[in-house]
C-alpha cells in the first residue's frame, strides 16, 4: 500500500539576503543544492519557493522519508518558525518531474499576493485558499522567466525542454517528408 504523502510548511528565513546570483539568493541555492541531491536518493519531490524573507515548501513522497526530512528541516538554523499548514495523503504528485522545483517572487506571485490583497509574500498571513492558489500558480509555472533552475540558473524546467525538443524533431520530420516529395516530384518529370 502507498503511503504517498504531501505536506506544505511555511518558514521565516533567518540569513540577511545578498544580492541574487543568476537569479536565485546565494543561501536559497545551496539549500535547492543540497535538497535536490538528498531527496533524489529518497524519492522525495516537490516545490520550494522563497520571497519576501519567507519560505513555501511543499514536499511529496513516501510519509517516513517527509517525516525524517520535517525533522531535519525544524534543525535548520537557516530559516525559524516552520509551521506546518497542511498534511494529507494523496494518490499521486503534483510535482513529477521534480526533486525540488525552485521559484522566486515573480510577476504571477506578486499578481496573486495583489488579488489576495497583500502587499508582499507573507505566508503567515495565508488561509488554506491561499496556499491552494499558491500551490496551483507554482505548479503551472514551467516558463524560464519563472522558474529557476538551481544548477543550471534560468534555464526551462523539465517540461518546457520537452516541449523544445518535441517541437524539434517535429520541425525535421516535416523536413525530411518535404524533401522526399521534392524528390518524388523530380523522379516523375524526369521518368515523363
Ligand atoms: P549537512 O551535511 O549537514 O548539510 C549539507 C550542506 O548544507 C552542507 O554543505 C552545509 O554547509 C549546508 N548547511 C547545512 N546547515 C547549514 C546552515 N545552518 N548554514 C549554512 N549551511 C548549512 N534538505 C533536503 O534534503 N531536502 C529539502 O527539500 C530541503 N528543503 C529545505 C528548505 C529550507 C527552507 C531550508 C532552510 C532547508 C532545506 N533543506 C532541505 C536543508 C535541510 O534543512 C538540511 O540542512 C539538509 O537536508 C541536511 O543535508 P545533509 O544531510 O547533506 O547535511
Amino acid at each position: 500500500m502507498s503511503n504517498l504523502i504531501q505536506l506544505m510548511y511555511i518558514s521565516r528565513a533567518t540569513f540577511k539576503p545578498t544580492p541574487a546570483v543568476q537569479g536565485i539568493e546565494p543561501n536559497v541555492a545551496r539549500i535547492l543544492q543540497s535538497s535536490r541531491i538528498n531527496n533524489a536518493k529518497v524519492d522525495v519531490g516537490g516545490v520550494l519557493f522563497y520571497g519576501n524573507g519567507h519560505f513555501f515548501q511543499c514536499l511529496e513522497g513516501d510519509k517516513a522519508a517527509v517525516h525524517t526530512l520535517l525533522e531535519r528541516l525544524h534543525r535548520d538554523d537557516r530559516h525559524t518558525d516552520v509551521k506546518v499548514v497542511s498534511e494529507k495523503p494523496v494518490h499521486v504528485r503534483r510535482f513529477d518531474d521534480w526533486s525540488m522545483k525552485y521559484t522566486a517572487i515573480n510577476d504571477s506571485i506578486k499578481t496573486l499576493m495583489g488579488k489576495f490583497g497583500f502587499k508582499s509574500f507573507d505566508p503567515f498571513q495565508f488561509d488554506a485558499q491561499h496556499f491552494e492558489a499558491l500551490i496551483d500558480a507554482l505548479e503551472k509555472m514551467n516558463q524560464p522567466d519563472d522558474v529557476i533552475d538551481g544548477n543550471n540558473p534560468k534555464q526551462s524546467s523539465k517540461k518546457s525542454s520537452s516541449r523544445a525538443d518535441k517541437e524539434r524533431s517535429g520541425l525535421i520530420t516535416m523536413g525530411i517528408v518535404a524533401l522526399i516529395l521534392i524528390a518524388g516530384v523530380i523522379l516523375v518529370t524526369q521518368l515523363l
